[in-house]
C-alpha cells in the first residue's frame, strides 16, 4: 500500500499562524530517534516519510533524517513555511541529503493578509524567495493553502497569482481549517462557513484543471465538491485503503489512523456518497451540520476516477484498492452502524521524546534582510 508516515521534528516555529494545528510544545526528536522511526516506516513497507512540525527546518537533525530515509529507500518529503528555504545554501544542504519533495505553505497572495494569517511580517516575501529557488531545484514543490475565513473567498485569485508568478508549481493542496485542535480551537474567528468557501474552491478547481495542474482538498465534505470529489484526500484514502502513522510531539504521541470516515450527520443517511465521504470530520462542533446537503449521484465514477488516476500520485504504484463494491452499496446504512470516528486512536509512544534544550539552532526571518534590502549593519 502507498502509505506515508509523518514525523514531527520539532514543534516550535518561526511563524505564528493564528490557526496552527500543531502549536509549540517543548518536545523534539533527535537524530537517533528519527532514525528509529524511519526504520520502522521502512520495515512496515511504507512508501515514504513526511517531515513536519512545527517548522521542521528548525531541527538540526533534519538533513541526517532525510539522508537516512533515502538510504532506507523511502520517498522524502517536507512540509515547511518556506522561510528558511529562502536560504539557497540551506536548501542545497537538504537537496544533497536527498530531499525529493517539499510542500510550501502559503495561504494568500496578498502580503498584508499573509502577514496577518502567519503572524509574521514579510512572510510572503520569504516564501516567494524559497519558491524561486525551488524553480531551479531538483526538489518537486507543491503549495499548501489552509482555507480559513479570511481567504476562503479568494482561493481562485491566489491560484491565478501562482500560475502567473510560479508556473513550475503544478500541484496544490487545500486544507480546510480544523477548529477542533491547536490555535484554531481557541481562535474560532478563523473558521470559515462551508458556503463561503464553495464558490472560490470551485473556481480554483476549474482553473487548475484547465491549466493541466492537479490538486487535493482536505476536510471538505463531498457535498461541497461536486465535480471534483476524486480530489478529496480522505475519499482517496478510503478508496485506496491507506493508513498513516503520525509521530506527534504532544500528548497524542504516536497515532495510527486507519479509518477515514468521521462525523456524519443524520442528513448523510440518504446520501449516495456517504461511503466515500469523511463527512464533517471531528471538528469540535465548529462547523454547522445544517450546511450539509445529501447528494444522489452515482459514486462509481468517482471510485473509477481515483482508480485511474496514476499520473498525479507518486505513491500510486504501491496503492491497493479495497473492496470498492462495498463503498457503493445501494442500501443506505443507518448512521449508528457507520465506522466510529477513531482517527484519534492513541497508542503508547514507541520512543522517548526529549525536552528541547538551549542552545538551539533557531532561525527567524526577521534575523535576515528581505531580498534586496540592506543588512541591519548597513
Ligand atoms: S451529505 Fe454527508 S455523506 Fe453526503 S456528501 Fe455531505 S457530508 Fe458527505
Amino acid at each position: 500500500m502507498a502509505n506515508i508516515g509523518y514525523i514531527q521534528m520539532v514543534r516550535h516555529c518561526n511563524q505564528n499562524c493564528g490557526f496552527c494545528s500543531n502549536p509549540e510544545t517543548p518536545w523534539f526528536h533527535d537524530a537517533a530517534q528519527v532514525r528509529d522511526l524511519v526504520d520502522d516506516f521502512a520495515a512496515r513497507g511504507y512508501f515514504g516519510v513526511i517531515f513536519t512540525g512545527g517548522e521542521p527546518t528548525l531541527s538540526p537533525a533534519l538533513p541526517d533524517a532525510i539522508a537516512h530515509a533515502r538510504d532506507r529507500g523511502l520517498h522524502t518529503r517536507l512540509i515547511s513555511n518556506g522561510q528558511k528555504l529562502a536560504d539557497r545554501a540551506y536548501l542545497r544542504l537538504l537537496e544533497d541529503a536527498g530531499l525529493q519533495h517539499v510542500h510550501v505553505s502559503v495561504h494568500s497572495h496578498k502580503a498584508a493578509l499573509e502577514d496577518f494569517l502567519t503572524g509574521t511580517p514579510g512572510s510572503l516575501a520569504w516564501a516567494e524567495q524559497a519558491l524561486s529557488h525551488l524553480a531551479e531545484s531538483p526538489v518537486r514543490v507543491d503549495v499548501n493553502v489552509v482555507i480559513n475565513r479570511f481567504n476562503c473567498d479568494q482561493l481562485h485569485e491566489t491560484i491565478a497569482w501562482f500560475e502567473r508568478r510560479y508556473p513550475h508549481v503544478r500541484h496544490f493542496i487545500f486544507n480546510n481549517l480544523d477548529p477542533s485542535i491547536g490555535r484554531a480551537h481557541t481562535n474560532t474567528y478563523f473558521t470559515p462557513k462551508l458556503r463561503d468557501l464553495e464558490y472560490a474552491l470551485h473556481a480554483a478547481a476549474r482553473r487548475l484543471t484547465a491549466s493541466g495542474r492537479t490538486f487535493r482538498v482536505e476536510k471538505v465534505p463531498l457535498c461541497y465538491m461536486g465535480g471534483f470529489e476524486h480530489t478529496s484526500t480522505e475519499t482517496r484514502k478510503i478508496i485506496k485503503s491507506e493508513e498513516r502513522i503520525v509521530h506527534f510531539l504532544d500528548e497524542k504521541g504516536t497515532v495510527r489512523q486507519q479509518q477515514w470516515g468521521h462525523k456524519h450527520h443524520a442528513v448523510c443517511r440518504s446520501c449516495t456518497l456517504r461511503g466515500l465521504c469523511a463527512g464533517l470530520f471531528d471538528r469540535g462542533d465548529a462547523y454547522d451540520p445544517a450546511e450539509l446537503t445529501p447528494v444522489f449521484v452515482d459514486p462509481r465514477p468517482i471510485v473509477d476516477r481515483v482508480a485511474a488516476d496514476e499520473a498525479s500520485d507518486p505513491a500510486w504504484r504501491r496503492a491497493k484498492l479495497k473492496d470498492t463494491a462495498a463503498l457503493v452499496a445501494d442500501e443506505p446504512q443507518p448512521p449508528e452502524t457507520m465506522a466510529p470516528p477513531d482517527g484519534s486512536r492513541l497508542v503508547t509512544p514507541s520512543h522517548n521524546r526529549k525536552r528541547r534544550r538551549d542552545p538551539w539552532v533557531d532561525w527567524h526571518p526577521v534575523d535576515a534582510p528581505l531580498p534586496g534590502q540592506p543588512t541591519p549593519e548597513g
